[in-house]
C-alpha cells in the first residue's frame, strides 16, 4: 500500500506518493492558484493525486491515506481547516470537499506539524519515542510527535511554538501579540536586528555584500559575515543564539523530548549554527547533570511537507 502526499504551500501545491517507510516514490504539482473558489482549489488538487497516481503506475486501489499539510490551523477531528490566510481558507471542510472526488481516507495537519512528522519517520528523528519540530523560516512553526504521532493538543491549536512569548513588550506579531519567539528566532528576526545594527555600522561586511542597500539583507548575507569574523555579523549572530537556546532549552524543560529538531531555511547554518545553540541551550536546561534531548538539524529539506503529510494516515 502508498500514501499521497499534499504539501499546500502558498505558490505551489506539491504532491507525492510515498511509502511506509517515508520514501517518495512518484511527484507531481500544480501551481497555487487563489482566483478560483474553494470548491475548485480541493478539484484541481484531487485530479492532480490521481494524475500523480496514474503517473507512478498505481491506482486508487493502492492508496490508503490521503494526507494534506497546509500553513494554517487545521482540526484534525473534523478535517476542518479554520485559517489558510495564503489560500484565503476560513473555516472550510477540507476533507469532505475532498472526498466527493476521491472516496479515501483523508487527513490534514499543519506544515510545520507535517515536517516534524515526516523526520521522526524518515529524517533524523527516525524512530524516536517523542521529538519537537522547530522550523525557522520567515516565521517560526512547530510539530510535536509522541510515538510516531503528531500531537496538536486537546482543541488542535497547539505546538504553536512561534507564539509563546519570549520578550515581556517585545516586537510586535502578526498575531497581535508583542515579544513573540518568531520575532527572535526567525530569518525574518536576523533581518530585523542585522538592519538595525548595520544602520550605524556601515563598516559591517553585511553592507559590503549587500552594496549599501540593507534591503538586501538575509539571514544567509548574516551568518556568512558571522562566519567571516565580522563583528556586527556576531553581534546579530550570539543574539539570535541566545534566543534560540533559550526556546531549545524552555522546551527541554517543559516537554523533554528525546530529540529537539532545528528546519527550516535558517537551519542550512549547518554546525556554525549547531553548534553554538547546543552550548548555549545547555545554560539554560535545569537539569544540567541528567542527559537531555539530543538537538539535531532537520535533514529531509522541502520533501519533509510531502513526506509527513503522507504519513498523516499510517
Ligand atoms: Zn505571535
Amino acid at each position: 500500500m502508498i500514501y499521497v502526499g499534499i504539501d499546500v504551500g502558498g505558490t505551489g501545491i506539491q504532491v507525492g506518493l510515498v511509502d511506509e517507510s517515508g520514501k517518495i516514490l512518484c511527484k507531481g504539482g500544480i501551481v497555487t492558484r487563489t482566483d478560483i473558489p474553494f470548491d475548485m482549489q480541493v478539484k484541481a488538487m484531487a485530479d492532480c493525486v490521481l494524475d500523480t497516481i496514474d503517473k507512478g503506475g498505481y491506482t486508487l486501489g493502492d492508496v490508503k491515506a490521503i494526507g494534506a499539510g497546509v500553513p494554517g490551523v487545521t482540526d484534525p477531528r473534523t478535517g476542518n481547516i479554520a485559517f489558510c490566510t495564503n489560500l484565503g481558507w476560513v473555516d472550510v471542510p477540507f476533507v469532505q470537499e475532498f472526498n466527493k472526488h476521491i472516496a479515501k481516507p483523508v487527513f490534514v495537519g499543519n506544515d510545520a506539524t507535517v515536517a516534524g512528522l515526516a523526520e521522526s519517520v524518515a529524517g533524523v528523528s527516525a524512530g524516536s519515542d517523542s521529538s519537537v519540530f522547530v522550523t525557522l523560516g520567515t516565521g517560526v512553526g512547530g510539530g510535536i510527535v509522541f510515538n510516531g504521532k503528531v500531537w496538536n493538543g486537546f482543541h488542535g491549536v497547539g505546538s504553536e511554538i512561534g507564539h509563546m512569548i519570549l520578550e515581556l513588550d517585545g516586537e510586535p506579531c502578526t498575531c497581535g501579540n508583542y515579544g513573540c519567539v518568531e520575532r527572535y528566532c526567525s530569518a525574518t528576526a536576523i533581518i530585523r536586528m542585522a538592519r538595525e545594527l548595520c544602520a550605524v555600522h556601515p563598516e559591517s561586511e553585511i553592507v559590503k555584500v549587500c552594496e549599501g542597500d540593507l534591503n538586501r539583507v538575509n539571514a544567509k548575507v548574516v551568518f556568512d559575515a558571522a562566519k567571516n569574523g565580522d563583528e556586527i555579523a556576531l553581534k546579530v549572530f550570539h543574539r539570535y543564539v541566545k534566543y534560540l537556546g533559550q526556546l531549545v532549552a524552555s522546551l527541554v524543560n517543559c516537554i523533554d523530548p528525546e530529540v529537539i529538531v532545528l528546519g527550516g531555511g535558517v537551519s542550512k547554518a549547518g554546525d556554525f549554527l549547531l553548534d553554538a545553540v547546543r552550548a548555549e541551550t545547555r545554560r539554560y536546561v535545569l537539569y544540567k547533570t541528567l542527559p537531555s534531548a539530543r538537538i539535531e538539524l532537520a535533514k529531509l529539506g522541502p520533501d519533509a511537507g510531502i513526506i509527513g503529510a503522507a504519513m498523516l494516515g499510517k
